[in-house]
């Protein structure tokens, strides 16, 4: 009911299997060989599931290239490893010294990053090129101008030229091959370099798609890196709470704030204890479910703060009550299924996961 090593005045814990994370590693790693290499994208915590166990667990699987979003993200992950950081935003004015301080390679995203990287002593850098998701990385002209005046090149290191996927996941959108064409127009006449364009979805492109790197994030930690087709990735995390009461309401009582759920029969309800706060989102208000023992119980009333109610009147009395573990994410319901219920994606439910569950790090390298 409730493992020993999850402390006792901890009532959501959050389970993260490194060793899930690691064999994600290796099966894309895997697909990607023997042309390309397989980074580890770690931004935003490696996704919430914690950026300071993930990094080095991966360096352990092989993992050579680490990406993250921000500098600050790149400072705090060179404390846990020694392997490569690129960092996508790139400096801002003044913080060159910093990248190099911490060893951390710039993602240029415009001539003007280029040309301060150049001017506070230029070395290896990631250039970025737009082919159609129109946020970051250098436009047609900007690639033009590069190609037509190469000194805003000299004296720097250019590690990988690099692109982004806007719907890889959506096998045959046309936006694949067309950003696949304007991709290989860019490296056509940036000077030679290694180029890196997959995410996770990417790599299910086929290997046209991964030239010498590739960047996945979301299919390490078991997303599905495909739309409508079965997931390859194993599940990295398992999300349980406690019931912290049980209580029987007469039938027409209602349930929670504003009373969005009403009792149609003298029902049971469970109160567990995580709320919107956690990233439990309010989405999921009448629209959650959780897991008792494998079977599944139906989220009802709005979800709060702190607290969600489930209608337990359907099991057991003995198998509910103070104290039970209810699973709120796991194997049973991924985080791609919760992110469905919630009307939005697994991305969202991860990268929003609370530093308020204690958190349990399981595998060999935790
Ligand atoms: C987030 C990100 C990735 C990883 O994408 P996933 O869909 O999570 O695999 C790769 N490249 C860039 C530039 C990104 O921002």
């Amino acid at each position: 009911m409730r493992s020993d090593d999850i402390p006792a005045n901890a009532g959501a814990v959050l389970t993260v299997d490194l060793d899930a994370v690691a064999a994600n590693w290796h099966l894309l790693a895997a697909r990607a060989a023997p042309h390309a290499d397989c980074a580890a994208m770690v931004k935003a915590d490696a996704y919430g599931l914690g950026a300071e166990q993930v990094g080095p667990a991966l360096a352990k699987a092989g993992a050579r290239v680490f990406f993250v979003a921000t500098l600050d993200e790149g400072i705090r992950l060179r404390r846990a490893i020694a392997q490569e950081i690129g960092v996508l935003e790139g400096p801002r004015p003044a913080s060159e010294g910093e990248f190099r301080a911490q060893k951390l390679t710039p993602v240029i995203n415009s001539l003007d990053q280029l040309a301060r990287w150049r001017s506070s002593g230029g070395g290896r850098a990631i250039v970025h090129v737009d082919t159609g998701m129109s946020r970051l990385g250098l436009s047609e002209t900007e690639v033009e101008t590069l190609a037509a005046e190469p000194t805003r090149l000299e004296s720097v290191d250019l590690a990988w030229v690099m692109s982004h996927l806007v719907s890889g996941e959506v096998q045959h959108d046309p936006d694949n091959a067309l950003q696949l064409a304007r991709f290989r127009s860019a490296l056509a006449k940036l000077p030679k370099a290694k180029a890196s364009l997959a995410n996770s979805a990417g790599i299910f492109l086929g290997s046209a798609y991964h030239f010498n790197l590739v960047r996945p994030g979301a299919a390490l930690y078991g997303l599905a890196p495909v739309d409508h087709s079965p997931n390859p990735m194993r599940t990295t995390v398992k999300l349980e709470a406690e019931i912290l009461t049980v209580r029987w309401i007469a039938d027409g009582r209602s349930v929670g704030y504003n009373a969005q759920w009403r009792a149609n029969r003298l029902t049971r309800i469970a109160t567990v204890g995580v709320g919107y706060a956690d990233g439990y989102l309010r989405s999921l208000t009448n629209r959650g479910r959780g897991y008792i023992a494998g079977r599944s119980i139906p989220l009802v009333g709005r979800v709060s703060m702190d607290l969600v109610t489930f209608d337990v009147t359907d099991l057991p009395e003995a198998e509910c009550r103070p104290g039970t573990m209810v699973t709120l994410m796991g194997p049973e319901l991924p985080p791609d299924a919760l992110g469905a219920l919630a009307g939005t994606n697994g991305y969202q439910m991860l990268t929003g996961l609370s530093r308020r569950y204690a958190r349990r790090y399981l595998g060999s390298a935790a």
